[in-house]
């Protein structure tokens, strides 16, 4: 099978590196890829918000196989015009993608589906946000309707901040506060069959501790020792089944990865948020342990055949993931600067490995940065205290002026 992969993170890297390991997969393509795809990958400098162009590449190369990672592509429709040209597609189309890229329909399909979430208002002036705000009280939790990064979210307690962030944007979500460990569990569905992966935890803020702003990630760990028994059944029950079986219903079929972010509250598990792609970084991790090659369980998404695929089979390890981000990231990220170590960094056994988000391939073939998020250093082992442990001591061989990462990725859930 030929595979394309669109996109150029460390999520599409993961994907590209799993893909290349399938023995099924003879040629493997990505676009437009970064340099640490372009080692596994041949990269083609396609516009991946273009439907059209990635339809045209997907056929110059006679893919049997194309691959969308981020949501930007999919909201513009790009699977669309690559199922649409006659290439099973692995990513669903532009308006089932609206379950990620609007936080009022993802709301409005849970509340049809009957799938445990945080209470809502969909607020468009400052007074019904204002008013919002009150009916729930501290901590404030206020989200951008449209796609954001990840970024588009704001929890505080300070009433003035939440207000300002409801004020910029057109329409929010203003919803109640969940408390309790958030978990990242990813199903791949045809549409009509689910199947789940294994939960990962991310780490959503920039500094330690969990302070500092929201970023896109800065690392990821799985298994979760601490999860409750049973937890991917119960929410494969309870959100992922009834969830596709809603959009289904709706004429709005949901076919690739549903990505539920979840936090296991005092009341039980509640949604916070859909996404309609895998999660960078979990899918780092996730795909660390999946043992079953990947390009036959993408394609039976693709052409609807997920019924027939035998049951996944993952490594009893543990991996993780750290986020070498920026300077300056995510305010301000500075890129150009040289990287250093990166063949150092990675065990020549295969259980340390660079994974590339921001690079680009400088003119003497130097790796430069060109990004906010620039690696995900990822490591296998036993348990997670391993895997930290190769993580960090891979992470700790790599040079980058300004680099930051933070240092607690994993602590808790390895020494538990
Ligand atoms: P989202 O983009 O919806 O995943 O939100 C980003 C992050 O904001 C989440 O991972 C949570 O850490 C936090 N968050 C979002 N919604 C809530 C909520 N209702 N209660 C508490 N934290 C939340």
């Amino acid at each position: 099978m030929k595979v394309l992969v669109i996109g150029g993170g460390a999520r599409e890297h993961a994907l590209c590196r799993s893909l290349s390991q399938d023995p099924a997969v003879t040629e493997l393509h990505c676009a437009p890829g970064n340099a640490g795809i372009a080692q596994v990958a041949t990269v083609h400098p396609v516009d991946q918000l273009d439907g059209a162009q990635v339809a045209a590449l997907a056929r110059r190369l006679d893919a049997g196989l194309v691959v969308v990672g981020p949501e930007a592509p999919l909201v513009a429709g790009v699977a669309d015009a690559v199922r649409a040209a006659g290439v099973p597609v692995f990513g669903p189309s532009a308006r089932a993608a609206r379950l990620e890229g609007s936080k009022a329909f993802a709301k409005d399909v849970m509340a049809a589906a009957g799938v445990p979430t945080a209470r809502s208002y969909v607020c468009t002036t400052v007074e019904e946000a204002a008013e919002a705000l009150d009916a729930f009280g501290a901590p404030y939790v206020v989200k951008d309707d449209g796609l954001a990064a990840g970024k588009g979210v704001v929890v505080t307690s300070d009433r003035e901040a939440a207000l300002a962030h409801a004020a910029s944007c057109e329409r929010v979500v203003i919803e109640e506060y969940l408390d309790g460990p958030e978990v990242s569990l990813f199903a791949i569905t045809d549409g009509t069959t689910v199947v789940p992966l294994q939960p990962a935890q991310d780490f959503k803020r920039a500094l330690d501790g969990d302070e500092g702003p929201n970023t896109g990630g800065m690392g990821a760990y799985s298994p979760l020792p601490w999860a409750p028994e049973g937890l991917v059944e119960e929410v494969l029950e309870t959100v992922l089944q009834p969830t596709v079986d809603e959009l289904r219903r709706r004429g709005t079929e949901f076919s690739g990865l549903l990505y539920a972010g979840l936090a296991l509250t005092s009341r039980g598990t509640r949604v916070i948020e859909f996404n309609a792609r895998f999660g960078d970084p979990e899918t780092q991790v996730v795909l660390a342990r999946l043992r079953t090659p990947l390009a036959a369980v993408l394609h039976a998404s693709a052409t609807g055949t997920l019924d027939q695929l035998e049951p996944l089979r993952w490594d009893e390890g543990a991996a993780v993931t750290v986020v070498v981000a920026s300077e300056g990231y995510p305010a301000a990220p500075r890129t150009g600067d040289p990287i250093e170590g990166l063949a150092e960094a990675e065990a020549a056994d295969g259980t340390a490995y660079v994974l590339h988000a921001g690079t680009r391939a400088g003119e003497d073939g130097e790796v430069l940065s060109a990004g906010g998020r620039v690696l995900s250093v990822t490591a296998t082992g036993a348990d997670l205290a391993e895997a930290r442990t190769r993580a960090y001591d891979a992470l700790g061989r790599i040079g980058l002026k300004g680099g930051q990462h933070r240092t607690d990725i994993a602590l808790k859930a390895a020494g538990r």
